[in-house]
């Protein structure tokens, strides 16, 4: 990974979230506070204007950058969850990626410790298990099937009722609509493999 390289794919992921603001936003207006767009549009913009600086950096390293600035800029639970996966990653990380599917089990695992949270309870865990459980299992094609995986993922939290976070204040009512971090993971997933060959 060339810095050059690193840069335009963190440029492309944070133009991505900060385009969905609303989408997001929607989402979180009809199980939450509304807030979602808003604290990923500012935890990204703060991660745009580094870009260049955290693409200097060693992958790992880059990516406990990310995860600093998420924590520093996201006032809701999403900034703390995200940073926290971001930074495990990083730590977990090997300098030759070669051990991605472990080090995404780590940061997982480090989101569901942080979140006192497990897949299957409507949040981003939703997605960010199977599209781990996905790179685990390996492929050729992941570039192509993890964006529908992930997709598919955010989508099948609409049925579930929500037992963490904001919405699980909702119980009943949070049936039926798409959890907004779920769409956010599955947004940043689809952004980093669409920008990946390029
Ligand atoms: P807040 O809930 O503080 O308003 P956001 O709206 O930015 O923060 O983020 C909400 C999203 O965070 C939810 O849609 C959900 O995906 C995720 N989330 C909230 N709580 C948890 C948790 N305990 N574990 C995992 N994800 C969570
Ligand atoms: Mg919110």
């Amino acid at each position: 990974m060339t810095p050059e390289r690193l840069e335009r794919l963190i440029v492309t992921v944070a133009d991505a979230v900060i385009a969905h603001e609303h989408e997001l936003t929607v989402l979180d207006q009809a199980i939450g506070d509304g807030d979602h767009g808003l604290n990923m549009r500012r935890g990204f913009e703060a991660v745009r204007n580094e870009a260049r600086d955290l693409a200097c950096k060693p992958v790992a390293d880059a990516l406990n950058g990310i995860g600093s600035r998420l924590v520093m800029t996201i006032g809701g639970a999403s900034g703390p969850l995200y940073g926290t996966m971001f930074i495990a990653l990083g730590k977990a990380l090997s300098p030759d990626a070669s051990n991605l599917a472990e080090a995404l089990a780590c940061a997982v695992g480090a989101v569901m410790a942080r979140g006192k949270s497990q897949p299957g309870q409507k949040t981003m865990l939703d997605v960010l298990a199977p599209v781990q459980a996905a790179v685990a299992a390996g492929g050729e094609e992941l570039v192509q099937t993890l964006p529908v995986i992930a997709r598919d993922a955010a989508l099948a939290t609409a049925p579930v009722r929500a037992v963490r976070g904001r919405a699980s204040f909702l119980g009943d009512r949070s049936i039926g609509h798409v959890d907004p971090g779920a769409m956010s993971a599955a947004l940043i997933v689809t952004t980093i493999c669409g920008a990946w060959e390029t």
